[in-house]
């Protein structure tokens, strides 16, 4: 039964015959780090350097991400019906070199299977890596690793992670993100399937750190992990995971391909969540320097950041104020969310002191007391719209926008991505220079 599985589902021929593929004399790559800032347009990793200007006078520092600034790439999907992406599209376009439309997975415009750089990156006899903080099984890290019609396939999506092989092995030799409940079903177990096939299976960050298993699921949360500014210690970070993923796949003498996912920027950006945004932006500036830590002092090794589209058309600034103030961001220590959660289990108003340590007017206290009458979603968009009025946050939409999105670089071949590309492009470009 496995033995046909393997059979029907090897991809090896398709990547041989892959048209992308175009063998030439640029100097080869041992070790891809690809790193998807879901959503986080330029105005994310701009707001990023007001946020860490401490001083809030004088010259800016530049970010991490400045400093490895190459270019920017555009973002639009062929769907027939939108010309504005969606993350599977995007996601597509940047893990196949096929631009396709909106939700498909590993799929060009006409439906057909299209190989990965991740899948050829395992046919080339280099270890590979999945790690995000949604469910690892969500579209941007799915478009990578499997091929269906539509994102919300969410099972179909997980056993394809199992199933689906090259050369005979499953391509993914580390997993970790969140996504629990789409790997244990009632119909089907998938990890034991993968602790079966020699994997090993952590929880938590205590586990993930003494593991030593070289392949690896770890599956932190139900679905999505909580976001930073949120966390748990016991729940590892981004930045946490990418180090023990490399700490795994650099074992492999011919190299791997590691694809990380800020997953939840985008999320945020949906919320019209500042909070949660700039929490999720910094959770993956510190993952970016983790990476480009790792390839540090190598000659082989390249590392990428960009995003597949930019959300909510977040604004540094609005109302004509001329002036933005991340200090009230820095002000609050959980996401809207979990104030909002907490203040229904309370009802009691002064809990937001715990939370929130920038003054409120009475009219706000009000406001915020009234929702306490309501569901928790009244009161967490009440503080959503009062963080966004103090910090003079703006936003157009609560979905993505068409603008280009930055690409940072770092590395071997780091000139190929400069100036303005297609997001398709990146695809190609690594299609081409990964050994
Ligand atoms: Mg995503
Ligand atoms: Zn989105």
């Amino acid at each position: 039964m496995l033995h046909s599985t393997i059979q029907q589902n090897d991809y090896s021929s398709l990547i041989a015959l892959n048209p992308i593929l175009n063998y030439n004399s640029t100097k080869k790559v041992k070790n891809v780090i690809l790193l998807i800032g879901d959503g986080m347009g330029f105005s994310y990793t701009t707001g990023l350097r007001y946020f860490n200007h401490e001083s809030q006078k004088g010259l800016m520092k530049p970010t991490i991400f400045d400093r490895y600034f190459v270019g920017s790439q555009s973002t639009y999907s062929l769907d027939t019906q939108c010309n504005i992406t969606d993350s599977a599209a995007a996601g597509t376009a940047l893990s196949t070199g096929y631009k396709t439309y909106n939700g498909a997975l590993g799929l060009n415009i006409d439906k057909q299977t299209v190989p990965t750089v991740l899948e050829y990156a395992k046919f080339r006899g280099k270890s590979t890596g999945l790690v995000g903080t949604s469910q690892i099984n969500h579209a941007t890290l799915a478009a990578f690793a499997a091929h269906v019609e539509s994102r919300d396939q969410y099972d179909q999506i997980a056993d394809d992670y199992l199933d689906e092989r090259i050369e005979g092995k499953q391509k993914i030799d580390v997993m970790l993100g969140g996504g629990t409940s789409y790997f244990h079903r009632k119909d089907r177990n998938l990890i034991e399937e993968f602790v079966l096939h020699q994997f090993g299976y952590v929880t938590n960050l205590q586990e993930l750190t003494t593991n030593k298993n070289e392949r690896l699921l770890g599956l932190f949360a139900p679905i999505e992990l909580p976001k930073m500014i949120d966390r748990d210690p016991n729940v590892p970070s981004l930045s946490q995971m990418t180090k023990a993923a490399l700490e795994r796949l650099k074992q492999n003498p011919n190299g791997f391909f590691l694809l990380v996912e800020g997953s939840q920027i985008d999320w945020a950006g949906h919320d019209n969540d500042i909070v949660g945004a700039m929490s999720e932006v910094k959770d993956f500036e510190a993952t970016f320097r983790t990476a480009v830590h790792f390839a540090l002092n190598r000659d082989d090794t390249i590392v990428i950041a960009t995003a597949d589209h930019s959300t909510g058309g977040m604004s540094i600034d609005r109302n004509g104020n001329y002036k933005w103030n991340p200090s009230v961001i820095k002000s609050i220590t959980a996401t809207p969310f979990v104030i909002a959660t907490r203040l229904h289990e309370t009802k009691d108003i002064t809990t937001l002191m715990d939370y929130i340590h920038f003054t409120l007017n009475d009219d706000d206290l009000k406001t915020i007391q009234s929702t306490l009458e309501m569901g928790v979603e009244d009161t967490r968009q009440t503080l959503i719209d009062i963080i966004n009025h103090y910090s003079s946050t703006g936003w157009t939409t609560k979905g993505h926008t068409g603008e280009d999105v930055p690409i940072y670089a770092y590395g071997l071949n780091r000139h190929l991505f400069s100036g303005r590309i297609e997001n398709s492009d990146i695809a190609k470009i690594l299609f081409e220079i990964i050994d």
